[in-house]
């Protein structure tokens, strides 16, 4: 009796070729140092982070400003972080050689989903669903 394992073809495994995802990889890497020194940045910015606030006896206008200034890179930094984690996820993505592949449904991600928004790791169906 011949016992046929089709055991590994059933389980076909989707990967992007490597000198697809080389490129991906040195974009995302260089996107998220981008994103980090943006961050540093907007840190360094912030007016809550100067040492010498405390000390200094400003007009209520000044404050109202500051505040203003720390919401505002608040919500930078917000937004800045939302995308670092997206990146680090891509990167962990291409590393597992899942990069492409939509993390909800297994499904290949459009190709110009992924020329636009290189980060992603939902398809366009499961993007709109809203998981992010
Ligand atoms: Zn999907």
């Amino acid at each position: 009796m011949v016992k046929k394992n089709n055991n590994k073809e059933t389980k076909k495994e989707f990967r992007l070729p490597a000198d697809v995802l080389r490129p991906v990889n040195n974009f995302l890497q260089g996107e998220l140092k981008k994103l980090l020194s943006k961050k540093q940045q907007i840190e360094k910015n912030d007016p809550f982070a100067n040492p010498d606030r405390i000390n200094d006896n400003a007009a209520e206008d000044t404050d109202a400003a500051e505040q203003f200034g720390h919401a505002q890179s608040e919500a930078i930094k917000d937004h800045l972080n939302l995308r670092i984690i997206q990146v680090r996820k891509a990167l962990a993505r291409v590393k597992i050689g899942k990069y492409g592949i939509c993390e909800n449904c297994n499904e290949f991600i459009d190709t110009k989903r992924l020329m636009t928004f290189p980060e992603t790791t939902l398809c366009v169906k499961c993007g709109k669903k809203g998981n992010k």
